[in-house]
């Protein structure tokens, strides 16, 4: 996924560097790396494993004013120093930060070597900035060279790029994202604008094909062939501002921000147009597409779209752009979610989807990406940004959101069901000791499973992904019902069990449970019966599991916890995956 800055002009460009890259971790932090001219005009180049901090400490200070950094989300070649971005290419002349994947690398790496082009390292990166500096060495100009990319190179990039004694900051952008900034010290790219708070004030986002260069007073760009004068926006980057406010952890802070997430969406005023009611009214079936948490939140909408008489379905985006299904109904409506609205799966079906006509509505945490801006009708999460690079707060975000508007445009009263949620998750705020002290002997098993039945098995799929993705505890969810089909094959003596014992198949789920108990599970329930092992009283209602949802990650963030994980950027994730 990566994260790339680049800047030319008069900020303290070490300083610049080290925010941005710090600000851009949550799309990857297996390395770091930046470059930049020296004063004789040669690249200079740092770089290191882990994340931007490690970098910061083997840096020196240095005066230069023009830069570019990286931080790497691993997809060609290892996680090391070697494979860290920038990537320079044989002979020096070619400095490189990438975000994206080659897909025709290898071919394209052959065709260099037989030019004798010798790499040191195992990523698509390399091939581009040997590539570059093989077609000055026929003698093209680096703007030339650039453009050839999008003719010979397939698949995504969005690059910054030095070449040795040029002072101009080129770019690139096919796929991945890249913005360009301008600020009273000089001119920006980037990821996200994220990076540049405190440095630009006005923002250009890239299109697919666009290519260029800044140099600090001039944006040079060219989209097919032709130069374009860019128009620069200012946007409010209020938003972008982070802060721990008192927390140890985002996570925990971004969980204990869901009631007033919810809250914020209850209240908010004229949230849907009329177009967009009668779109979901005059809807023949309504198709969720999503991945990871926003597919589980999907679940939790469906099940709600079906409970008022809808045809309702989800499907992973990432099994949809291999074997995708279009539906003969014509007013057959998708909803695609993604909090950072770059997930490459879900892009791939939306264009997809959009080819075939079909009315299509998109919902993001992140109101300039790509999918917000392509959709005609996106609804913005507005939760705020989630540092943590596990979903949190985004997902009661999506629930909240989507539960309003089947609920607005089926004339069913919402608020009552809003505000015991917004009561439960209180609650469950205020057990959260209670929740801590299953942490330490969960953190001690290998495994563990969550069972469920209707909503609460929905929240248990995304309770156990919690506990995968922040604990690195290995965990399924599994329906309650659906347990002696064959996962109760699992059990062994002392295997433990969380079951949500939610509204719907009480009793059977007791049964369920009681099947595991005999042979040697270790099982806890968790309801809202005071007999119950943890009482969440207040979990009732139509977003009940959203509670069960909350436990489950107040559970991962305290195993993280006893088992010395980074909650807030476990290994191997990131947070905006722009990759297939
Ligand atoms: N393909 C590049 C690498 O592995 C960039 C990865 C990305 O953008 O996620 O280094």
């Amino acid at each position: 996924m990566c994260g790339i800055v680049g800047h030319i002009g008069k900020a303290p460009l070490r300083k610049f560097l080290f925010t941005g890259l710090s600000s851009l971790q949550y799309r990857g932090y297996d390395s770091a790396g930046i470059a930049f001219m020296d004063v004789q005009k040669n690249i200079v180049v740092y770089k290191s494993v882990g994340t931007v901090e490690n970098l910061e400490t083997i840096t020196p200070q240095f005066e230069s004013h023009i830069g570019i950094g990286h931080t790497r989300w691993a997809t060609n070649g290892l996680p090391n120093k070697n494979n860290a971005h920038p990537q320079v290419s044989q002979h020096g002349r070619v400095a490189i930060v990438h975000n994206g994947v080659i897909e025709n690398h290898s071919s394209l790496r052959i065709h260099l070597q037989n030019h004798g082009v010798k790499f040191q390292s195992s990523t698509d990166t390399e091939i581009i900035a040997n590539f570059l500096e093989h077609q000055l060495l026929l003698g093209a100009k680096p703007l030339d060279a650039i453009k050839r990319l999008f003719f010979l190179f397939e698949g995504s990039f969005a690059i910054a790029v030095l070449f040795q004694g040029e002072e101009r900051l080129y770019f690139a952008k096919r796929l991945s994202p890249l913005v360009l900034g301008r600020g009273k010290e000089g001119n920006y790219c980037a990821s996200d604008p994220a990076a540049l708070v405190g440095y630009a004030n006005q923002f250009f986002d890239l299109e697919d094909g666009d290519y260029g260069y800044l140099t600090e007073e001039q944006v040079i760009l060219y989209r097919e062939d032709q130069m374009l004068d860019p128009r620069f926006a200012i946007k409010d980057l209020e938003h972008y501002e982070i802060n721990l406010n008192g927390y140890s952890h985002f996570m925990l802070k971004e969980i204990e921000e869901e009631p007033s997430v919810i809250e914020k969406i209850m209240n908010k005023e004229n949230l849907f147009s009329p177009e967009l009611l009668s779109l979901m009214r005059n809807a023949s079936s309504l198709r969720f597409l999503a991945c990871g948490s926003s597919f589980h939140a999907a679940l939790l909408a469906a099940r709600y779209a079906r409970s008022l008489g809808l045809d309702a379905y989800c499907y992973r985006a990432s099994e949809f752009n291999v074997d995708p299904f279009y539906p003969q109904e014509k007013n057959a409506v998708f909803v695609l979610l993604s909090q950072s609205g770059e997930t490459v799966d879900t892009l791939d079906s939306f264009y997809l989807l959009k080819s075939k006509g079909y009315p299509l509505i998109s919902i993001t945490n992140a109101k300039e990406s790509n999918l917000a801006r392509k959709t005609e009708c996106h609804l913005y999460l507005d939760c705020g940004v989630e540092v943590a690079v596990a979903a949190t707060k985004t997902y009661m975000a999506e629930v909240a959101l989507l539960y309003r508007l089947l609920s607005e445009a089926f004339d069913k009263e919402y608020k009552t069901f809003f505000e015991e949620a917004i009561f439960s998750l209180k609650e469950v705020i205020a057990r959260k000791n209670e929740i801590s002290y299953l942490a330490s002997p969960l953190a001690r098993v290998n495994r563990f499973y969550f069972l469920g039945r209707a909503d609460s098995y929905d929240a248990s799929l995304e309770c156990a992904l919690k506990v995968k993705e922040v604990s690195g505890v290995s965990c399924e969810a599994f329906p309650s019902g659906e347990f002696k089909h064959g996962p109760i094959a699992l059990i062994e003596k002392g295997t433990p069990i969380l079951v949500f014992l939610g509204e719907k198949g009480g009793n059977f789920i007791r049964l369920n449970v009681e099947e595991a108990e005999n042979r040697g599970a270790d099982t806890t329930i968790i309801s809202s019966c005071s007999q119950d092992d943890i009482v969440l009283p207040h979990a009732k209602g139509e977003l009940s599991a959203l509670s069960f949802v909350m436990f489950g990650q107040y559970l991962s963030y305290y195993l993280a916890l006893e088992l010395g994980k980074p909650c807030d950027r476990p290994q191997n994730l990131a947070k905006s995956v722009t990759v297939r």
